[in-house]
């Protein structure tokens, strides 16, 4: 009885060492998909919940619902909040476009590994980098190889 139990439990350990890397992979991607996504989708809704914040702030204010120091100290915490969330906004963006700096500097070196053969065909393209190309312009707007 022990021996079948001792040999389940390496079958199992075995088994679950094996498949690890497989769950911890797929898992691993769908993870910073979905983390990425719901940060976004989390500070642009706080943003429009501090923005509805401030504006019925004011209008509490107005109707003489708060004291003045009440609505300075309300009104400095929700700004000071959405120029974070704005600040963090701006991060994200900006590493959207690093992306999309980076798929471009991929794409201008498969480019010059593999447009060797199209450089004489496509004279629509840069035959540097194979941006297209501008009409008129002397210089590639993309790695400024003279065209
Ligand atoms: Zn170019």
């Amino acid at each position: 009885m022990a021996v079948w139990v001792a040999c389940t439990v390496v079958v199992l350990v075995s088994g679950i060492y094996v498949l690890r890397p497989l769950f911890r992979q797929s898992a691993g991607n769908f993870d910073v998909d979905l983390l990425s996504e719901t940060e976004l989708d989390r500070l642009l809704d706080r943003k429009s919940v501090v923005y509805r914040n401030l504006k019925d702030l004011q209008l509490e204010f107005r109707m003489g619902r708060l004291s003045e120091d009440d609505f300075r100290q309300l009104d400095e915490g929700y700004k000071n909040e959405a120029a974070l969330i704005l600040q963090r906004l701006d991060q994200l963006d900006a590493s959207e476009h690093l992306d999309e700096m980076i798929e471009k500097d991929i794409r201008a070196k498969k480019a010059k590994l593999f447009g060797t053969a199209t450089r004489t065909a496509d004279s629509s393209r840069c035959p540097s980098c194979g941006a297209p190309r501008i009409e008129g312009k002397k210089f590639c707007g993309d790695c400024g190889q003279r065209l």
